[in-house]
């Protein structure tokens, strides 16, 4: 996944800022949603802010006031991969109908594909992580170089969204602008007739909110317009809007980026074990391994992708057999003095040819990491400042003698000196 640069000093709310969202508020309260987009285009975050729509049943309304008000704002489209063909279509008669120049598809890391969902059923076992790899994620990304963003996001449409304002200061001190926040149902269909605009292919067949197929169910007369997505679960959102904490308006790029694989800092999609937590229906959660043995049974009948962590004293030949169930394993590094996580790990990969992630926690420090590579570790979580640096730059110190060699590749030295000298040519 590439990302963007990291923040590594928490956001911080200016309280001014803050009042002037307020303030801001309070004078378009009466406002138009043009006139508000025309404040947030214009003057408030000149050539600083885009919009992203599902081009879903209402988003003509909103491309139509940002037709009016600049044709070449960037619109971000994402493209899950799992879209309606009549919605893609869609994006085109819009893109030609309003005249947007400026339409950008963002797409899956298909590296997240192939790892979380190489069958493509996500969606169904655990949607809230298939929202994350094919929506926040490649948002994520690519918003943060935006001060701020436009949503199509309206009070009436849920209970949650009740209290939207025009204006909101998110947690990363950006501001999300929602000129529908005010719009009825009736104030849509009005505009939208009122405008001449066409309509999405599937609204007539009684889909009055329209996102991914697999999730976008039809709405029957008299019923929440949103109902129809994912219908039977308890998921309102697709993790773009909504705060972790309940809030509306922080935006997941807020989440820290802890975990370093294949060259890059990324977003987590694991979690710690909690207590409290259900073993049969955790979801990526690494599971102590003590856990897990005294509860195997429920632990491989949970559907959900899961890791194993694996602490110093815990025994991995007892979980041999089971350790492929795994979508991770967590070795723990709980001190600097404590080596017993690289004989673990080096048994884990090498014993056991564990194919997964394989990922160092704890107190992982950068003159470790190349150790913890030798081992077989793949993937660190990393909140050590200086190490983030190191990891990020690529300067890490490099091993190249060894008096514990690993693998098949590394030769002894030390104690034979026919293969020291030998060794020592080979590094020159
Ligand atoms: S809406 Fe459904 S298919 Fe689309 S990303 Fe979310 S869970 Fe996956």
């Amino acid at each position: 996944m590439a990302m963007a640069s990291l923040a590594f000093a928490p956001p911080k709310h200016d309280k001014l800022r803050a009042l002037g969202i307020m303030a801001l508020n309070g004078m378009f309260d009466e406002m138009d949603g043009v006139a508000v987009l025309r404040q947030a285009v214009a003057d408030l975050l000149p050539g600083d802010i885009a919009i992203v729509s599902s081009f879903g049943a209402d988003s003509s309304v909103l491309l139509h006031m940002v037709a009016e008000v600049d044709r070449a704002l960037p619109v971000y489209f994402l493209e899950t991969g799992k879209h309606f063909a009549e919605t893609l279509a869609y994006v085109e008669t819009l893109k030609a109908h309003l005249g947007l120049s400026n339409i950008r598809w963002l797409r899956p890391d298909p590296k997240d594909i192939a790892r979380f969902d190489p069958r493509g059923d996500l969606w169904e076992t655990d949607p809230d992580s298939c929202c994350h790899i094919r929506k926040t994620e490649p948002l994520d990304a690519e918003l943060t170089g935006y001060g701020g963003w436009i949503t199509g996001r309206k009070r009436y449409q849920t209970s949650e969204r009740g209290v939207l304002p025009h204006f909101e200061l998110t947690s990363d001190d950006r501001i999300k602008v929602n000129p529908l926040a005010y719009f009825s149902d009736t104030d849509v269909n009005a505009y939208k007739v009122a405008h001449g605009l066409p309509e999405h292919p599937l609204f007539a067949k009684g889909y009055k909110s329209i996102g991914c197929a697999p999730c976008t169910t039809i709405v029957a007369e008299g019923e929440d317009p949103r109902a129809g997505r994912w219908r039977g679960l308890n998921k309102k959102e697709c993790g773009i809007h909504f705060d972790f904490n309940g809030a509306i308006a922080k935006p997941v790029a807020t989440v820290e980026k802890n975990l370093f694989r294949d060259g890059a800092f990324i977003a987590d999609p694991f979690r710690a074990w909690s207590e409290g937590d259900d073993l049969a229906s955790v979801r990526y959660t690494h599971i102590p391994l003590k856990l897990f043995l005294e509860n195997r049974d429920a632990v491989l009948g949970n559907p959900h992708p899961n890791g194993l962590l694996v602490s110093p004293g815990d025994r991995i030949e007892d979980a041999a057999a089971d350790l492929g169930r795994f979508a991770s394993i967590a070795v723990s590094f709980p001190g600097f003095n404590d080596g017993r996580g690289y004989s673990t790990a080096r048994l884990i990969a090498e014993r056991y040819r564990y194919q997964g992630e394989l990922r160092a926690v704890g107190d992982v420090l950068m003159d470790q990491v190349p150790l913890m590579r030798r081992c077989g570790i793949t993937a660190f979580v990393v909140t050590h400042a200086a190490t983030r640096k190191a990891l990020e730059s690529g300067h890490l110190t490099t091993v190249n003698l060894f008096y514990q060699p690993v693998g098949v590749t590394e030769v002894p030295v030390g104690t034979r000196p026919f293969l020291r000298r030998a060794a020592e040519a080979e590094t020159v």
